[in-house]
């Protein structure tokens, strides 16, 4: 799927429409002192693997991906909704 680098839209700071830069929110890494984060590293230490069994099959294909708008007059970014697609380029 390719999507457009810049586009038009609204934004809520500025309570209009401006030109917005669009990148793909990637995943961060977890936090370390994340409250789940310690429950799930108490769970795995030591001898054992993983307190679930690992999902190996899936219905869906395609992963979703959520844009991230960053407004170019107050540098406000924000994420947009997310969608389904197997491949996004951004491109034009
Ligand atoms: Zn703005």
């Amino acid at each position: 799927m390719l999507i457009p680098k810049k586009i038009r839209t609204y934004c809520p700071s500025c309570r209009k429409h401006t030109e917005h830069n669009v990148s793909q929110l990637k995943k961060r890494s977890a936090r370390k002192l994340s409250w789940g984060q310690r429950q799930f590293s108490r769970v795995t230490a030591g001898y054992g693997s993983q307190p679930r069994s690992e999902q190996k099959k899936f219905s869906k294909t395609a992963k979703k991906v959520v844009l991230m708008l960053k407004c170019k007059e107050c540098k406000k970014s924000r994420p947009h909704k997310g969608f389904r697609s197997k491949s996004v380029k951004f491109g034009e």
